[in-house]
């Protein structure tokens, strides 16, 4: 199923007058692990097939970050939620089921500060704290597994694309979809209250979210009829910019400035915009004539642009200039490590790693660079000890795992390689194909007799959940 290219959702005012109350009723035929497995089923669509599904642990780390910051000051501090990028130059946001918020970083890239980034993102946790869409959906008589899933991907699309929505949802369904396009005015008011006492407890500038959505709005003025996707499919009434306003001036002033990392993010965006040659020009302009917010992000995106026409020599120059600055983040030590790499450096790109993990233990890229460089340097032993005391950390992080597959590759070792990439398809949702791979590590050879038994629990687990979800769509 084509996701088309944006997947967007939206907030869009319905005219539905046939509100549910806004209490706590109305998701009783959805519980919180089916909501879960819902968004990951959609999520592993998103990540398979949608081309613009930004997977680099740099971005991911950042928005995790500042998604956390504002879930902990949320209506539910513990939930489960992650966040994720998709390259699309429009701005938009959407939450779907189970926690899982996807920001375009067209959305980053016009936030002119952090406070105003947070106030999108806080408004959609609202919508998943508030469960806004399960509201919604429980209305509907739907409720085996497949179909939910179809009608939440059909919705999706939907708010993305409505000609995207036609070729994948069945013609049923398409009733039922059109008639779940958007939340309510009702639900869209509640996420900007919720959302801005989130952002307030998180301690970022309440100003922010009324500047953002009247900047877009004026913008929008401008387009016309080619108006920024946020306000066709989110449009914005001049009572919820005023009242967010209103709110924001019962809150004593408060000056927060944006992170490093908000603006390293931002540069590595735009560094990645057209060619090469076109990056590199833009970051030396920018560089040069100083029309910069912040410096180091200005000479990190130099860097960055360096890299991409392959340049290392200049590349390194420019992490030197970047370096006596004296500024420590994970994302300047990954490029710095990946400009040693390039240069056959390998010693030179694992000191990088060693002294900003010491500094930075919990950033994922530097976990995963790492390990790469570790694999890139033929130190397959030292790769899986340190794989090993991360996996103890985070063992559902599958890429840890695929990691981990590779290096025993590496070394011949068939039974732990193919023992090691079933859990790696396992935590994506491929129970199939991880089945499979315990299938090929029983067959290998090279194991002994406790690696095979742990092999043969293993297969016996999954294939019961598999007879489960077999079960489960079917109907039961
Ligand atoms: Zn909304």
């Amino acid at each position: 199923m084509s996701f088309g290219l944006a997947l967007m959702f939206s907030c869009s005012v319905a005219g539905a007058s046939d509100l549910p109350d806004l209490g706590e009723s109305a998701r009783a035929d959805l519980s919180p692990q089916l909501e879960r497995r819902i968004g990951e089923s959609i999520m592993k669509e998103i990540r398979q097939r949608e081309p613009s599904y930004i997977d680099d642990p740099e971005i991911n780390d950042y928005l995790s970050q500042l998604g956390r910051r504002l879930v902990e000051a949320s209506a539910n501090p513990t939930g489960d939620f992650n966040f994720f990028a998709i390259r699309d130059n429009s701005v938009n946001a959407f939450a779907m089921f189970g926690g899982f918020i996807g920001i375009n970083t067209g959305t980053i890239m016009v936030a002119q500060s952090e406070s105003e980034l947070a106030g999108v993102i806080a408004h959609e946790i609202a919508h998943v704290t508030q469960n806004h869409l399960a509201r919604q959906i429980a209305k509907e008589k739907q409720n085996t597994l497949p179909s939910l899933i179809a009608l939440a991907v059909g919705i999706l699309a939907a708010r993305a694309n409505s000609s995207v929505a036609a070729a994948t949802i069945t013609s049923s369904q398409a009733a039922v979809v059109q008639a779940q396009l958007s939340y309510t005015r009702d639900f869209e008011r509640e996420a900007d209250r919720v959302g801005f006492q989130t952002l307030t407890k998180a301690g970022f500038d309440v100003r922010a979210m009324g500047d953002f959505f009247e900047r877009l709005q004026k913008a929008g003025r401008l387009y016309e009829n080619n108006a920024p996707v946020y306000l066709r499919t989110h449009p914005l009434t001049v009572e919820r910019i005023s009242d967010m306003q209103n709110r924001a001036q019962e809150s004593p002033y408060k000056q927060v400035l944006s992170s490093l990392e908000f603006h390293l993010v931002r540069a590595k965006l735009r560094a990645a915009m057209g060619t090469p040659q076109e990056a590199l020009k833009d970051f030396e302009t920018l560089v040069r004539e100083r029309k910069f917010i912040s410096a180091p992000a200005a000479r990190y995106g130099l860097v960055l642009a360096h890299l991409r026409a392959k340049d290392l020599n200049a590349a390194q120059r420019e992490m030197d200039a970047l370096t006596a600055l004296k500024v420590a983040s994970p994302m300047i030590a990954g490029a710095a490590a990946e400009i040693r790499l390039g240069l056959g450096d390998v010693n030179g790109a694992l000191a990088i790693y060693r002294e900003a993990l010491q500094r930075f233990p919990q950033a994922q890229s530097l976990i995963y660079g790492n390990a790469e460089a570790l694999y890139a340097g033929k130190q397959y032993e030292a790769a899986l000890r340190f794989l090993d005391s991360q996996l103890q950390i985070m063992f559902s992080d599958f890429k840890l795992h695929a990691l981990q597959a590779k290096t025993y590759s590496a070394l011949g070792k068939r039974l732990q390689q193919h023992r090691a990439l079933a859990e790696s398809y396992f935590l994506q949702g491929q129970l199939g194909a991880a089945v499979e791979q315990l299938q090929f590590a029983q067959q290998a050879t090279d194991g002994n007799f406790y690696e095979q038994s742990v092999v043969d629990a293993r297969l016996r687990e999954l294939r019961k959940l598999q007879e489960e979800e077999a079960k489960l769509r079917r109907g039961g």
